[in-house]
């Protein structure tokens, strides 16, 4: 499927066709020759935080959906949904592949059994190359991992992993109720019994941040041999613990300039070799939207961000510590 060629990293740009950045569609071609879509769906129905035994302590950013990109389509049977998605993707990216995105709170609470027939359903639809589940690291038993280890050897399948932060002082501020060693178990644990792909999603702009938090973050990552990363910036929606907190004026969001330097340098330590889904994150229901604004919209951040890169002549993993890098080549779309 691919050849090795050792480029030097100013020839990146040539190989992620002129984005500055290793981009997730650019890691499927090289993995499936073609365009791949994720098509969202809202099957799971809750979390460990809202259980009655937390207190329904919620993370403190969480709205009431669950970070679920649809959550009105959950009276729809999982087909209908992938059905009915599955038309927007087709339209947006022009592909005829698709994975099957389990997203809204934790997709692996439920029993084993249940677990095994979602994904059944899914991978049995029509154009479905593969599966990924969104989950909390803390919420990988041991009676899980034969399940995803068949269906990661038979099928595609990724593990979507809500780390957040690799430092515990953040992680009590966000009130996720898991530590970094938990995500640091997790990731081994995938790699250790199952063949999934493994992303971590990643927030930044959270309180007492510094640029060197943002580069031992990046140097963990490259060492958890991941896959891919998502990054978000920690913005306000309507009826989280957050708004309480920037209405008393104890959380400021940061605004754009601030969140593409620190993405930036996240990115010029990031192993070129991990591919990233995101720059930030887009709040769609604008009604929910308490700050920052400027995360309404997709592209106008992830442009901001890419033409600073730009600007300095700078790339993802040009800091990193090998100059000389290996970067797959990989079919032209
Ligand atoms: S972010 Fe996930 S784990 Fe946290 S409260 Fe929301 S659904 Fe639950």
């Amino acid at each position: 499927m691919t050849n090795i060629n050792t480029l030097d990293i100013q020839d990146a740009d040539l190989k992620w066709k002129g984005r500055r950045y290793y981009p997730i569609s650019q890691y499927f071609v090289e993995r499936f020759g073609t365009r791949v879509g994720k098509v969202s769906v809202s099957i799971a129905e809750t979390c460990p935080n809202r259980s009655e035994t937390n207190d329904d302590r919620v993370c403190v950013f969480c709205d009431e959906w669950g970070s679920a990109a649809y959550p009105l389509e959950r009276e729809k049977s999982l087909s209908e949904q992938i059905q009915h998605n599955i038309k927007h993707v087709r339209r947006r990216l022009k592909t005829d592949k698709f994975l099957v995105y389990f997203q809204s709170y934790t997709n692996t609470l439920d029993k084993v059994a249940l677990l095994k027939d979602r994904f059944d359903i899914a991978l049995a639809e029509e154009h479905i190359a593969g599966i990924v589940i969104g989950t909390r690291p803390d919420c990988l038993p041991q009676r899980l991992l034969p399940l995803l280890d068949q269906v990661s050897k038979e099928h595609y399948a990724m593990v979507e992993l809500g780390a957040q932060s690799l430092f515990d002082d953040q992680l009590e501020f966000l009130r996720r109720g898991h530590t970094a060693e938990c995500t640091r178990e997790a990731v081994a644990k995938l790699h250790e019994h199952t063949d999934s792909d493994v992303c971590l999603h990643l927030m930044f702009g959270l309180p007492n941040e510094t640029d060197a938090h943002i580069i031992e973050t990046a140097q963990q990552v490259n060492d958890f041999n991941v896959s891919n990363v998502k990054l978000h910036n920690l913005h306000v929606l309507k009826n989280t613990p957050l708004e309480e907190l920037y209405r008393a004026g104890k959380f400021v969001p940061v605004e754009l300039e601030e969140y593409a330097e620190k993405v930036s340098l996240f990115l010029r330590h990031l192993s070129p070799h991990i591919a990233v889904q995101r720059l930030a994150a887009l709040s769609s229901r604008w009604d929910e939207l308490i700050a920052p604004q400027w995360t309404r919209q997709k592209m106008p951040p992830l442009e901001f961000i890419e033409n600073k890169l730009r600007s300095r002549e700078q790339y993802q993993g040009d800091l990193f510590p090998s100059k000389q890098i290996q970067l797959q080549t990989s079919p032209e779309l």
